[in-house]
């Protein structure tokens, strides 16, 4: 199979995995940077043209596109769908997932535990929403925010109310969460690939940190779920319409609640701490939906 990795960097660990793991498989892999492709729309056949030819013949995608390029990154995607080649996952999953407030709305509908999450618009009446949310501590994040940036724990009404204030006042975007406070400043990201949980692990903030992302130097280590976690993983993943999902979710005391649904999940963190060839899951996913 001829497999398009959609990155903007041949270098990153979870590019360079994808790569080796199509080839260990026996297919041929291009790392494509969905930025330098053109899309050409016509009566006929749509395409697109990169560098200096047209992409031709491929059989599936793995899109990784980054937060701050989610408009053309998607659009990309959409590009392939329409000339029929599978993507891992689909350029409207990756649109849910990338904004948190539409990606909470859509497990809400589906009974998947979730934080108390309240949204306004730019609401002056910023007392209510703290209390809304369940009083302080609350937790407030920016709606498009990744690995850590832009969530910020607001630990009395008055900071609470203050920050978001703050936030209203620079017209910023943000959610207002119950506080999960006996997650213990720790999370679990379940990686799912074809509605099965592949690979979890644990990861705890460092010291005095309540965010547990790696890039905020949170540490990571393997994690047997239980049953109903990685139920809940599957059905967020399945929820949000994404093949490829790492799933976040707090261990709360009225059991799993999900944080939000990664579509470009990072392969190392995963990879190292579970020793799973997680890479090699994501292209049998690709074998098993793509009939030559
Ligand atoms: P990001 O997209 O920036 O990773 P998250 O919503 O995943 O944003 O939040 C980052 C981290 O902060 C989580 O992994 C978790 O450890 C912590 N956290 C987020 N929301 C809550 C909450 N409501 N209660 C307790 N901890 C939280
Ligand atoms: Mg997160």
């Amino acid at each position: 199979m001829k497999i398009a990795i959609l990155s903007r960097n041949p270098q990153l660990y979870s590019t360079r995995r994808l790569v080796e793991a199509a080839e260990k498989h026996g297919h041929e892999a291009h790392v494509i940077d969905h930025l330098r492709c053109n899309i050409e729309i016509e009566q006929k056949g749509p395409s697109l043209f990169y560098g200096s030819e047209y992409l031709e013949g491929f059989d599936a995608v793995i899109p990784r596109v980054g937060a701050s390029v989610t408009f053309y990154g998607t659009a990309v995607v959409r590009q392939f769908e329409m000339m029929n080649v599978f993507s891992v996952n689909s350029s409207r999953g990756i649109v849910h997932s990338r904004d948190k407030l539409r990606c909470l709305q859509v497990l809400s509908k589906e009974g998947i535990g979730l934080p108390k999450t309240v949204f306004t618009n730019y609401s002056r009446n910023v007392e209510h929403v703290v209390e809304s949310a369940g009083g302080a501590p609350v937790v407030l994040k920016l709606l498009e925010g990744t690995q850590g940036l832009g969530v910020v724990l607001a630990e009395n009404q008055n900071a609470a109310q203050s920050v978001l204030e703050a936030f209203n006042g620079l017209k910023a975007r943000v959610i207002v969460q119950e506080f999960i406070k006996e997650a213990g400043g720790a999370d679990i990201r379940a990686f799912v690939v074809d509605g099965e949980v592949v690979g979890a692990m644990k990861r705890q903030g460092k010291e005095g940190e309540f965010r547990s992302n790696l890039h905020r130097g949170g540490t990571a280590m393997i994690l047997e779920l239980t049953e109903e976690e990685k139920m809940t993983a599957i059905k967020a993943a399945d929820a949000v319409g994404l093949g490829v999902a790492g799933v976040d979710l707090l261990q709360s005391s009225r059991g799993p609640l999900v944080l939000e649904v990664n579509s470009s999940p990072g392969l190392e963190g995963i990879e190292r701490a579970t020793g799973v060839d997680i890479a090699g899951k994501i292209i049998a996913f690709i074998e098993k939906n793509v009939k030559r």
